[in-house]
């Protein structure tokens, strides 16, 4: 159990700090939403967010709860290689220990063992995911539905990194309708511990929100040593798009 900072909201169920890495190079597609939708669900459950952005240049909190990352460029992910080579090991020590992670797309990437772009450049990743990427001339673009273990997620990809994962790596879904992770293999993400990694932006969370309660109940559980216990959360809107989505794309 982490250390829970005193003070916060005297009715609340206790305080989650979520930690967003590189909010300005890293985020497309909406990702930001990713975490905008955690600390409102947070709220909504009775708990205190407090949202921390982790900028290049700055060692990383120790004491985060809930750890987010987005897509970006291959331009922003060059940018973020520096401050992520000196802060990996805190982010796999935080991995190691349970902490609950959702890295999109860039972030995903980088959370595996390295992404070679298409002009051949390789950027290390922090080898948390056993999946390495190529980059490719031709871009993986559209609306996206996965079987996963919190049922259909659904979301858009974007990316020219076809990504192979090592053996043994637990993939986050199967493809019902997309490309997924490299086009061939019906494998979508990754996932090793509380770590998650996908090519899923729109931003995924809002539409699916079984999964984001999934990283809520790991994070609150990891940060209280406590159960998680749900608020009463309408979810009629968020339900609809997601069910919207699936009968469109696979009817
Ligand atoms: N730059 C990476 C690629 O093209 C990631 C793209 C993204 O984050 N959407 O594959």
């Amino acid at each position: 159990m982490s250390s829970q900072p005193t003070g916060g909201q005297p009715d609340s169920k206790g305080r989650i700090k979520i930690v967003h890495i590189y909010p300005r190079e890293m985020s497309i597609y909406g990702d930001l939403g990713n975490t905008r939708c955690l600390a409102s669900r947070l709220r909504w459950h009775g708990y205190e967010p407090v949202v921390h952005q982790h900028h290049p240049g700055n060692d990383f909190p120790a004491d985060a709860h809930l750890v987010l990352g987005g897509g970006g460029q291959d331009s922003g992910q060059a940018r973020v290689q520096d401050d992520l080579a000196h802060n990996a090991g805190a982010l796999r020590a935080l991995a190691a220990d349970g902490t609950a992670m959702l890295m999109i797309c860039g972030m995903y990437q980088l959370f595996g063992n390295a992404f070679i772009t298409i002009e051949g450049e390789r950027l290390p990743g922090i080898g948390v995911l056993d999946v390495t990427t190529q980059g490719n001339a031709k871009r993986m673009i559209g609306p996206v539905v996965l079987d996963t273990a919190y049922g259909d997620v659904v979301g858009y990809e974007n990316h020219s990194g076809s990504t192979e994962l090592g053996s043994g790596q637990q993939p986050f879904g199967r493809v019902k309708s997309g490309m997924g992770n490299n086009g061939t293999d019906k494998t979508e993400g990754a996932v090793t511990g509380n770590v998650f990694g996908s090519y899923l932006h729109g931003p995924l969370l809002p539409a699916n929100p079984s999964f984001a309660d999934a990283l809520i109940r790991l994070a609150v559980e990891r940060a209280l040593g406590e159960p998680f216990v749900p608020g009463h959360v309408d979810d009629e809107i968020a339900d609809q798009a997601r069910t919207r989505q699936v009968r469109r794309l696979i009817g």
